[in-house]
C-alpha cells in the first residue's frame, strides 16, 4: 500500500468562492445569471460550460477558449472549478484506489465532513464506488457505517464531485494531459466505465440529490456514463424504489443479505419496516427489468449466520423469476464487529448451490484488502489515527 497524498486536517475555512464543478444546467445558469450574462447568451454558455466540464474535464476557466475573454475573467473572479479536497489517497497493490475527500462545510457545519470513494479496475471494466450521504442513518449489524451517525446529505455537485476528482486523478480525460483536444473520450478508452452507489450512506434516504446527480453523470454531452452502467444499492427502502425505476432508471443493486425476516430484522433492521415480501414484489415490478437489465443481489458471508446451505437454497427460492445477478461479499471485517467471515470452503459450496440454479461465478472477490477498501473503514480509521495522533502530540 502507498499513500500518496496525506494532508493534515486544518481548522477548517468556509469555501470563499462556489465551485460550479458538479453542478447541473439549472445550476450553472444561475451562476451564470449571476454574474450578469444576458439572459438570450444563457443557454449557449451553459452548453460551453457543460463541455469544458464534464466532457474534457476542465479544471481552470483559462482553458475555455471559446469563452469570451471577459466571461472567464468574471467566472474566474466568482467561482473555482475545484473538486472534494483530497485528505488521503491509498492505492493498493492490486490497483484499487481509495480516497478520503473533505468538503466543504455548509450552515453552521463545526467540522467539514468527509466522505469516501473507491476505484476498481477490473480486466473488462473500472467501476468507481461512490457515496451518497456523510454516515447513514441506518445500523446494519455488519456495516461500518452504520456505526456512524447520519451527519448530513450529500448535495448533487458533491456526489458528482467524486466522478470528477477520481477521473483526474487516474487520468480519465480525453488527452488525460490536458484538454483541449476537444471530444468525448472513446468507450473504449474509458478507465471509470461503471458507477455504483455503494459507498457511504443509504442513497434512497438522499433521493432527489442522488437522481439530480446521476442525471449529469448520464448526461449524453459529458460524463455520458450510460444508465446501465450505474448501480443504486439499496438497504431496501421499498417506497422509493419504483419511483427510482421511473425517475431515475439506472440499474438496481439489492442489500438482501438474508433470506428469513426474524434474521433480515437484525442484520439490516429496515427490514422491520419493510419485510421480504414487500421487497421481492418492489423487484419483481421495477421498471425496464429483464434478462438483460437484471437486479442485483448482494449477500454478504457471515459465519454461521446466514451461510448455511439451508439459506442458500432458500435464497434460490426466493430469487425464482426475478431476472437477477447474486453477488456474494466476503465480509469485510472492522475492529469492533461482532461478525466473521465465513470459511471459504462454505462461501464455496453456498456459492455451489448457488451456481447450480443458474446463476454465474457469484463470489465477488475482495478488492484493495490491504487499503481497507469496504463500506465506512477509511473513515473510521482516519479519526482513529487522528486520536492517536493526539495522544502522542
Ligand atoms: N446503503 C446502501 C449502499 C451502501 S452499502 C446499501 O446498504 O445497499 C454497499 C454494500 O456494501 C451493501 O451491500 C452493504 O451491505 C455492503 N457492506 C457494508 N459493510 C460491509 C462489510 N463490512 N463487508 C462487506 N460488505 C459490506
Ligand atoms: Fe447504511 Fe448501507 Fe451500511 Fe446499512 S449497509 S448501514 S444501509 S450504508
Amino acid at each position: 500500500m502507498t499513500a500518496v497524498l496525506d494532508t493534515p486536517a486544518p481548522e477548517q475555512q468556509l469555501a470563499t468562492k462556489p465551485s460550479l464543478a458538479g453542478l447541473g444546467r439549472t445550476g450553472l445558469k444561475a451562476a451564470l445569471a449571476s454574474i450578469g450574462v444576458p439572459d438570450k447568451q444563457l443557454n449557449m454558455r451553459v452548453g460551453q460550460l457543460w463541455s469544458w466540464i464534464y466532457a474534457r474535464g476542465a479544471t481552470s476557466f483559462d482553458a475555455m477558449s471559446n469563452v469570451s475573454k471577459d466571461v472567464r475573467g468574471q467566472l474566474q473572479a466568482a467561482f473555482t472549478l475545484e473538486r472534494p479536497e483530497i485528505v488521503t489517497e491509498q492505492v493498493s497493490t492490486d490497483g484499487t484506489r481509495k480516497w478520503l475527500l473533505r468538503l466543504p462545510r455548509r450552515g453552521r457545519e463545526a467540522r467539514a465532513p468527509e466522505i469516501e470513494t473507491v476505484y476498481i479496475p477490473e480486466a473488462d471494466r473500472g467501476t468507481l464506488c461512490i457515496s451518497s450521504q456523510v454516515g447513514c442513518t441506518l445500523t446494519c449489524s455488519f456495516c461500518h457505517t452504520g456505526t456512524q451517525k447520519l451527519v448530513r446529505n450529500l448535495q448533487p455537485e458533491e456526489i458528482v464531485g467524486q466522478i470528477l476528482l477520481a477521473r483526474d486523478r487516474i487520468g480519465d480525460w480525453p488527452g488525460a494531459a490536458g484538454p483541449g483536444d476537444g471530444g468525448l473520450i472513446p468507450d473504449a478508452d474509458r478507465k471509470i466505465t461503471n458507477v455504483v452507489l455503494m459507498g457511504m450512506g443509504e442513497p434512497l434516504y438522499n433521493f432527489d440529490n442522488v437522481r439530480d446527480a446521476m442525471a449529469v453523470a448520464a448526461d449524453g454531452d459529458g460524463l455520458a456514463l450510460s444508465k446501465r452502467r450505474i448501480t443504486l444499492s439499496t438497504s431496501g427502502v421499498v417506497p422509493e424504489i419504483p419511483r427510482w425505476g421511473e425517475e431515475a432508471g439506472t440499474m438496481l443493486a439489492i442489500s438482501l443479505h438474508a433470506v428469513r425476516d426474524e434474521l433480515r430484522d437484525k442484520l439490516v433492521p429496515i427490514n422491520r419496516k419493510y419485510p421480504i415480501a414487500e421487497l421481492m414484489a418492489a423487484c419483481r415490478n421495477y421498471p425496464g427489468l429483464s434478462n438483460a437489465r437484471r437486479i442485483t443481489f448482494e449477500y454478504v458471508m457471515l459465519k454461521d449466520v446466514n451461510d448455511s446451505l439451508a439459506d442458500a437454497k432458500a435464497l434460490v427460492r426466493l430469487l425464482a423469476g426475478i431476472p437477477a445477478k447474486i453477488n456474494l461479499i466476503p465480509f469485510n471485517p472492522w475492529p469492533g464487529t461482532a461478525h466473521e467471515c465465513s470459511d471459504w470452503e462454505q462461501i464455496e459450496r453456498f456459492a455451489e448451490v448457488v451456481n447450480r440454479a443458474g446463476y454465474a461465478s457469484p463470489v465477488r472477490t475482495p478488492r484493495g484488502r490491504d487499503i481497507m477498501a469496504a463500506c465506512g473503514q477509511l473513515k473510521s480509521e482516519s479519526l482513529k489515527l487522528r486520536a492517536s495522533q493526539r495522544t502522542i502530540g
